[in-house]
């Protein structure tokens, strides 16, 4: 049984988002989950020796530049000094920012820090980031996608950079690719090593239509970036062919000092936004395929940041079973269903597995 920490403030739930219309990015999406953590004895008064709350910190304006341009930190600190409760600005079509969003955006940041923090210093085993406003889809200069900073690469930096980390890998399960992470670390912008696997729902028709199959990166860091682009209505046979063909096999071979997971819940079958199958135990069944990884290579050194989902319900079982399984590789939430089509498990099989292998073989001894 590993200790797991869970970061989380209110502060989580005070970036408004809701102007004249409802934003599916909203503060119930922490709220709830932290209900519902509660009744599995999680979090709050009653939580189980295993699992250890955590309170963010502030990350600082110098490490947000890190990752991000000063004029994109001043246009954030800008659009949310001029909005209001009753009047939001924003940073792009679907971004908006109210008073708290930068409070929030920062601890954001700050609590991946806090979070990488504790795992090193040996007080927990890893971590899981309630945070909001996410992060993946922003990049050096822009907001975008409901993202203000990048968490997960900001994340990475503090562990290459501050915490003696060489090397880092990263698996973004989000519905959407995450963009603004790959642009990232295909500018080489955080130090070290890092290998880059999203999977993601095919963006030749949807959001954010970047990081297709055939993006494998440049220079030192090709082959070290990976989209997996399922078709639409993909779930539990299409997850568990990436993970045992591409996912398990290049983390092994990659070995990470520590494992990073931009966690998004909206590849979730209830989802709104998304257009695939997963269902609340393939959460948890990821990261048991991951688990020994991290254990064998990184001294299971692992922690997860929230990135999307936007069924109330369904995210808080899923983020459930991903902290439990986190801690005792045991499930607590298992009896969703989704009849997933063959014909996506044969075309995931037989042509977009090859496809990306074929892509990345070249820079893979094990592919
Ligand atoms: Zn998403």
């Amino acid at each position: 049984m590993k200790k797991i920490g869970i970061v989380y403030d209110d502060i989580f739930a005070e970036h408004h988002t809701q102007g004249w219309f409802s934003h599916p990015e909203c503060k119930e999406r922490v709220l709830h989950t932290i209900d519902v953590l509660k009744e599995h004895e999680m979090y709050g008064k009653d939580h189980a020796e295993n699992y250890v709350p955590i309170m963010p910190r502030d990350a600082t304006f110098e490490e947000l530049n890190w990752c991000h341009e000063q004029a994109l930190i001043e246009w954030v600190k800008d659009a949310v000094s001029k909005s209001s409760e009753k009047r939001l600005e924003h940073m792009d079509g679907d971004t908006p920012v109210s008073p708290q969003s930068l409070n929030a955006a920062l601890q954001a940041a700050g609590g991946n820090f806090e979070a990488i923090d504790k795992i090193m210093e040996g007080k927990i085993n890893r971590a899981f980031v309630l945070c909001r406003p996410p992060g993946h889809h922003a990049n050096k200069g822009r907001s975008r996608g409901f993202c203000l900073f990048n968490n997960i690469i900001l994340a990475t930096h503090y562990l290459t950079r501050k915490k003696g980390i060489k090397k880092v890998a990263i698996f973004d399960f989000d519905v959407h690719a995450g963009n603004g992470s790959e642009d990232l670390i295909w500018r080489g912008i955080p130090e070290g090593e890092v290998l880059f696997i999203s999977s993601h729902q095919d963006p030749r028709a949807f959001y954010p239509f970047e990081c297709h199959a055939d993006e494998i990166g440049d220079g030192a860091q090709k082959g070290k970036i990976v989209n997996i682009t399922y078709a639409p209505g993909s779930g539990d046979q299409c997850i568990n062919l990436a993970l045992d063909e591409i996912v398990s096999p290049l983390f092994r071979e990659f070995k990470p000092e520590f494992i990073l997971i931009s966690a998004g819940f909206d590849a979730h079958h209830t989802d709104p936004i998304g257009g695939l199958g997963f269902t609340d135990q393939s959460y948890g069944n990821m990261i048991n395929k991951l688990s020994p990884i991290a254990d064998e290579f990184a001294s299971g050194r692992m922690a997860a940041t929230l990135e999307g989902g936007y069924n109330i319900d369904s995210i808080a079982r899923s983020i459930s079973n991903v902290i439990s399984t986190m801690s005792t590789g045991k499930l607590i939430e298992d009896e969703d269903e989704f009849q997933e089509k063959s014909d996506r498990v044969e075309y995931t099989e037989n042509v977009l597995i090859p496809k990306i292998q074929g892509f990345i073989a070249p820079y893979w001894k094990s592919i």
